[in-house]
């Protein structure tokens, strides 16, 4: 590794008018899916009324079973970059498979490496051929070294603007969807240039365990939380479980707007 373990060179990302890595943590919120046009809409109005500055919402889904909704694809994209540009905010949406880079990058303003990819690495090598900011998620079993590989084969294409996100790795324990590494954090900080932010939806698989762990994040140094909110989570088409509700974000975003006053 060359590029990415420079810690000498800190990075901070900016995006339009946001700045992953600097002094505040940001919040990506959003649904797991893209549903249809008014809910995407009716989400992106909410968080952005609260402290989210990034969108997120998927629309190519990796989901465990074929037979559970896969995603709009570019219809769902069409309707998140719509719902971003009403409520202000910039958008993140998976890219799942190199046939539809052209499409994913023309939608939005950041793109994401899901987790079961991040050893695709012709993917990660076409990626870090892009111009745009990519977020990278840990591999379900993958180690600290091999997910900081994954981001230098991005870096060593060319792009450097890669955000690295704790989304929880497989463990024997089976009370939570995921372990949620957050020993990550610090690790990732010590040894790498790079922006991390952390993922409590996917890491715990739990609505009530959301709240503390995106804390403990923050607490640990993460520059920013990504978590999946919707205003009826029993009606999600996927992971309502573990989706935040309008109510339950708002009070995320209340005590995070409390501990970083601090800062
Ligand atoms: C997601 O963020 O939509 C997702 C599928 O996450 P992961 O790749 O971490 O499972
Ligand atoms: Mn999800």
């Amino acid at each position: 590794m060359k590029i990415i373990t420079d810690v000498s060179k800190k990075k901070t990302i900016r995006v339009g008018n946001v700045e992953i890595g600097g002094n505040k943590p940001i919040i990506i919120a959003g649904p797991c899916s893209v549903e249809d046009e008014e809910q995407v809409l009716k989400i992106a109005l909410e968080v952005k009324n609260q402290d989210a500055s990034i969108l997120r919402g998927g629309a190519y889904k990796p989901r465990t079973s074929p037979y559970t909704f896969q995603g709009l694809g570019e219809e769902g994209l069409k309707y998140l970059k719509n719902a971003g540009i009403k409520a202000g905010l910039l958008t993140v949406s998976e890219l799942l498979d190199i046939r539809d880079i052209d499409i994913v990058e023309g939608y939005v303003d950041i793109i994401q490496i899901g987790s079961r990819n991040m050893y695709n690495y012709p993917l990660l090598k076409e990626v870090g051929r892009l111009n745009k900011p990519v977020i990278l998620k840990r591999g379900l079993s993958a180690s600290i070294e091999e997910w900081m590989n994954a981001a230098e084969y991005i870096a060593s294409n060319g792009n450097l603007n890669i955000i690295l996100c704790e989304r929880g790795i497989r463990t024997f324990e089976t009370y939570t969807r995921n372990t949620l590494d957050l020993s990550a954090v610090p690790i990732i900080k010590g040894i790498s240039c790079l922006p991390i932010i952390v993922d409590p939806s996917h890491g715990t698989g739990r609505r009530e365990l959301i709240i503390p762990m995106s804390m403990a994040a923050i607490a640990a140094g993460a520059d920013g939380v990504m978590v999946e909110v919707h205003y009826n989570p029993e009606e999600a088409l996927s992971d309502g479980e573990q989706s935040l509700n309008f109510d339950e974000f708002a009070r995320l975003c209340q005590r995070i707007n409390d501990f970083t006053s601090f800062f």
